[in-house]
């Protein structure tokens, strides 16, 4: 299933859930619900306004009311109202607090008969300043001896007798409370509801529709880029980012990928220019090996036992790489087994200056040192005086006669600082990051000692297996150079 068809399938699924509970909810709230009696009042209204009740009432004068002639003429009138309008007309007067019954046109209930009824609040205040004076309107509920609720309007008048007594008559026009729910007034509405109901649906449909086939394209398309980009990557192709866009997780997706991407890459050309460097390095030994041995065999050497010393340096060197380059290996790989024991570092240099001052002598260099006495550190004792060795070995290298080498050793904090310090060729400021790479040289072809690229490759290596850093500071060239060794104290 394509990510839009899913997108659009759950759209519905929604749509569809929402609907059926809203329907549901209302249908549930409208069967329960009574059918408001607000029309029934309306209906009232309009014939209490027809009875022209106030004029009936104003008729009833307090001495009329013993006339039982006068009351009789009423009784006439209301019935004849109630028959031809077909409804239901109560006469009532108000005495010591109790509605007396004068008069129901349906005959349900006697004269004199108490009445209880309710007003309607709503109703009646929105009516009842229509009328002035001491007369008022209302409307309500009173029940049936059957039990039956029947809604009244009505005009109440109160009068003051000759004795000072007030007495209030009312005249209610009933009808039955409807008994229907409100669904089934609302059911005569439904052939009306239901068109636009499904004219909403079929727009829900076609928002949902827009809204998956956006949605799903912002989603898809940076995903097929993905995939095209990862077919790319197998087929050894890596020279494409992919553009980092749509939602923020894809984006994200995106922005781990080309960061994959560029890792992968980074790490095949390494790689690659190892491999390459390891194979060309090895020919230019093996090329004059080659050569002076095919001149001694031809016998055109000029000088035979030079010849031979050539092919024995030149296989020492070849030895000496071969040697680097399985170290370096081992140390990358991490299976290079370290020993960490309890080393006192100033001991360990002092042998190693001791050893190479020598060599600095031949080459008529000054070698001073500035030792103090730094706490005792954990370490591979022989991995670290290789770093040292390594060091202090360029440095003689790389500083013409007459020049001067110094090693010094400080404690820094929890750490200790080796420098090694000369006044030599130097290192151009845009290198001295790179001659840490494996097979990198400022330029090979100056010097006489050649050496392999691959010392401070590993050097750093190590240090960095002792938790420390190992760092070039150069002015430029001919600015002499000094590489700083930062060994932690505690490096379990
Ligand atoms: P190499 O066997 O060539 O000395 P290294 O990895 O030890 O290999 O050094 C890499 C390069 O860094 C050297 O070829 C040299 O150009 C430069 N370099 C190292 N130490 C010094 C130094 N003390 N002064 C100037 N250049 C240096």
């Amino acid at each position: 299933m394509t990510l839009r068809t899913r997108l659009f399938a759950s759209y519905m699924l929604l749509l569809i859930v929402a609907l059926l509970v809203l329907g549901g909810t209302l249908l549930l709230f409208f069967s329960r619900q009574a059918a408001p009696p607000q029309a029934t009042f309306q209906r009232l209204a309009v014939l209490v306004q027809a009875l022209n009740v106030r004029d009936v009432l104003r008729s009833l004068t307090p001495t009329q009311q013993t006339s039982r002639r006068a009351v009789e003429q009423v009784r006439d009138v209301l019935d004849e109202f109630a028959q031809t309008r077909d409804v239901r007309v109560l006469w009532l007067v108000q005495a010591d607090e109790r509605q007396l019954i004068l008069h129901d046109s349906s005959g349900t209930f006697a004269d004199d008969h108490p009445l209880v009824i309710t007003d309607d609040r709503f109703f009646s205040t929105a009516l009842e300043r229509t009328l002035g004076g001491n007369a008022r309107q209302l409307y309500g509920s009173f029940q049936n001896p059957d039990g039956s609720v029947w809604l009244f309007g009505g005009v109440s008048r109160t009068f003051t007798t000759p004795r000072r007594q007030e007495v209030i008559n009312t005249l209610l026009l009933a009808e039955p409370a409807p008994t229907a729910s409100l669904q089934d007034v609302l059911s005569q509405f439904y052939g009306a509801i239901v068109p636009p109901l499904l004219q909403a649906a079929g727009i829900g449909l076609l928002v949902a529709f827009v809204l998956a086939l956006l949605i799903s394209r912002s989603v898809a398309r940076p995903l097929q880029n993905l995939v095209s980009a990862v077919r790319a990557v197998t087929r050894g192709q890596y020279d494409h980012d992919v553009p980092e866009e749509g939602v923020r997780e894809v984006r994200a997706l995106a922005r781990a990928f080309n960061h994959m991407r560029a890792e992968v890459q980074r790490t095949q050309n390494a790689q690659r220019d190892f491999l390459a460097n390891v194979s060309h390095d090895l020919k230019t030994p093996l090329a004059s090996i080659q050569g002076y041995a095919q001149a001694i065999y031809e016998g055109v050497a000029h000088d035979p036992a030079e010849a031979a010393r050539i092919i024995q340096d030149e296989a020492a060197r070849l030895n000496r790489m071969v040697s680097e380059v399985t170290d370096l290996i081992r140390l990358q790989a991490g299976s290079m087994p370290f020993q960490r024991v309890p080393l006192n570092i100033a001991e360990l240099v002092e042998g190693i200056v001791t050893r190479l001052r020598v060599v600095a002598e031949r080459k008529n260099l000054t070698l001073s040192t500035n030792l103090s006495s730094v706490p005792t550190l954990y370490g591979d004792g022989d991995r670290l005086a290789q770093v040292v060795t390594n060091l202090l070995s360029n440095a003689i290298k790389y500083t013409p006669s007459g020049g001067h080498v110094l090693v010094s050793l400080v404690p820094e904090g929890q750490s200790v600082r080796l420098t090694v310090r000369d006044n030599g060729v130097g290192i151009p400021p845009a290198e001295l990051e790179r001659i840490f790479e494996r097979f990198y040289q400022v330029d090979k072809a100056r010097g006489s000692q050649r050496g392999t690229g691959l010392g401070l490759a590993i050097a750093r290596e190590i240090v960095q297996a002792h938790g420390g850093t190992l760092t070039a500071e150069s002015a430029g060239i001919n600015q002499g150079a000094a590489f700083h060794v930062l060994l932690p104290l505690q490096s379990a």
